[in-house]
């Protein structure tokens, strides 16, 4: 009601929840609709990690099929693909949630083992969804630092030592990424199990995995490998990245049952949709597609990372389809030029790396057209 004809002062912000004050919407960067609409083919994105390969056919063609159906609900169980991903994983239905997107599944997890009486733990230069998760849950973030920027193996990756002395009684959630983004650096699965051993079971393990479908080193397969013996683990996993699904939105999560259906409680019923669950399901079949993806985007990177070093540049090793350039001077300028050559490229000034800008493997074209703007 408006009383006395002045313009009272609406402020929703007042009227909103403690943890949303500390939020703030995200913030996309350039507006890249605007700009596809302006270049055309001639925009060359490298910010998003999307695979320039595209999805498998068969999954596009499941998509297609699906869309016949949807005056329907999709089935709010996930039944099939949620089978797929069991038999592929080596575990039980039960032990998997499906997510719209992995982002979607790390904010519920947040959501169901965190409170303002409780506290989140992750690595400085960890995944930008980890402090947010925790921030809309009004949990306590712990960050803590990661390896010097002159680590010898993993420049800036993840300090599991320091992570785990960090807990403390009252830490439901450690956030990880492995591999990790921005940093593309990553842990190996000894290093992983060790640090398994230090956590209390009153303490869950989040492992995101968005990159694991990328991974070549030897060493390092997944931290499914410790589920067996500890039931406070999730490995977060995504068909938007190896996959290249990332405009439909499917993740998952896989865990112990009991962890699973706590989750349940608070997942939106339809949360993934029907078209979604169709693609990604072919998509997980298409074994072939996926180990030519890993094969081509490995060599593109290698590629890409020699010219890179050529020119004298430092870039942090990586198992994802990114790389992170520390240019050593504060890169804005030069991620300002790019762009002004239709060239996107991540800016990481946000994740406190002024210097570094992340660029994702593109096509040799892309990669070619990346370097030319660069030089
Ligand atoms: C890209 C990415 C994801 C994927 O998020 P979706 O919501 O599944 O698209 C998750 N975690 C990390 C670390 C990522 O880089």
């Amino acid at each position: 009601m408006n009383r006395g004809g002045a313009v009272s002062a609406f402020d929703a912000v007042s009227l909103a929840n403690a943890p949303t004050h500390a939020l703030r919407a995200y913030d996309p960067g350039h507006d890249l609709p605007a700009l596809r609409r302006r270049f055309g083919h001639d925009l060359v994105e490298l910010g998003s990690n999307e695979n320039p390969l595209g999805p498998s056919p068969l999954a596009l063609e499941a998509a297609r099929a699906a869309l016949g159906d949807v005056l329907r609900y999709p089935d709010p169980q996930g039944t099939a693909l949620k089978a797929a991903l069991a038999r592929h994983h080596g575990v039980r239905a039960t032990q998997i949630v499906l997510g719209n997107g992995s982002h979607e599944l790390l904010m519920l997890i947040a959501q169901c083992f965190t409170d303002a009486h409780t506290s989140v733990v992750y690595s400085r230069f960890g995944f930008a969804v980890f402090p947010i998760a925790a921030a809309a849950a009004g949990a306590r973030a712990i960050r803590v630092p990661a390896l010097p920027p002159c680590h010898a193996g993993m420049p800036r990756g993840h300090d599991l030592d320091t992570l785990a002395a960090a807990i403390t009684l009252d830490t439901r959630i450690v956030f990880l990424a492995n591999p990790n983004n921005p940093t593309g650096t990553w842990f190996d699965d000894a290093a992983f199990a060790a640090f398994m051993e230090r956590v209390p079971s009153t303490t869950l393990v989040v492992v995101d995995e968005a990159y694991a479908e990328y991974v070549t080193v030897p060493g390092l397969t997944s931290a499914l490998r410790c589920l067996p013996e500890h039931p406070n683990l999730i490995v977060t996993r995504t068909f938007s990245k190896a996959h290249a699904l990332a405009g439909l939105r499917v993740g998952y999560a896989i865990s112990s049952p009991s962890v699973v259906a706590v989750i349940e409680r608070l997942r939106e019923s339809f949360n993934v949709n029907l078209v979604a669950l169709a693609a990604a399901e072919a998509a997980l079949g298409d074994r072939e597609r996926i180990a030519a993806a890993r094969a081509w985007n490995h060599a593109e990177r290698e590629w890409l990372t020699a010219r890179l070093r050529e020119r004298g540049l430092r870039v942090l090793p990586s198992q994802t389809n990114f790389v992170l350039i520390d240019f050593g001077r504060d890169a804005a300028p030069i991620e300002h030029a790019l762009f002004e050559r239709a060239v996107i490229v991540r800016p990481m000034g946000g994740y406190g790396l002024p210097d570094c800008l992340r660029v994702s493997v593109g096509s040799r074209k892309d990669n070619e057209r990346f370097l030319d703007a660069l030089a």
